[in-house]
């Protein structure tokens, strides 16, 4: 059997084995939405999927990742041009039913792994959801420093060339990323 960390690159006897391997099952959600006029709409795709793929590429054992839900609620942002904005109850109930299906399945633990500001309450319920209608584990994170000013704080401390604001949305910390992920959709 190929050892593929990809969800929906197993075959079914190939999933059936991994369920009985019980590794962690990521679910990434992001969305489609402006980020300045200097990078493109999926920013926060890209940088998501970085993290959760390149996380799993060294851990294949321990974790699968589901394909990224690409849509998040973004209404704030539907003055700009480009912007996808679902339903926070749509949403919610769309996250759950991708997490409460793996759990159907006999895997016990998943991670919702969030690449967008708003949705971090979403995603925070969908994982309760998932976990009072399932019993299986299921945590939700938001591992991005523009959502979550803590996250690797001595190390971007250090690195940092802006001042204190200037890792937000579309500034220093997104932008580094996609000049190294993708310079050329910056
Ligand atoms: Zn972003």
């Amino acid at each position: 059997m190929a050892r593929t960390w990809r969800y929906d690159e197993h075959t079914w006897p190939e999933i059936k084995q991994r369920i009985a391997e019980q590794p962690v099952v990521i679910l990434p959600v992001g969305t489609i939405e402006d980020h300045g006029p200097h990078m493109a709409i999926n920013t926060d795709n890209v940088i998501l999927e970085s993290m959760v793929h390149t996380a799993a590429q060294q851990a294949p054992d321990d974790m699968i990742v589901l394909p990224t839900v690409p849509y998040g609620l973004d209404e704030h942002h539907m003055d700009f041009p480009g912007t996808i904005s679902i339903n926070m109850h749509t949403l919610i109930d769309y996250v759950s039913d991708v997490g409460v299906s793996v759990a159907r399945h006999g895997f016990e633990h998943i991670l919702v792994v969030n690449g967008h500001g708003s949705n971090h309450p979403v995603c925070d319920l969908a994982a309760r959801n998932i976990v009072l209608k399932t019993g299986a584990i299921c945590a939700s994170m938001s591992p991005n420093a523009a959502i979550d000013p803590t996250l690797a704080q001595d190390v971007i401390g250090a690195e940092r060339k802006s001042k204190p604001g200037g890792i937000a949305h579309a500034c220093e910390y997104e932008t580094s990323l996609m000049l190294h992920l993708r310079p050329d959709l910056v």
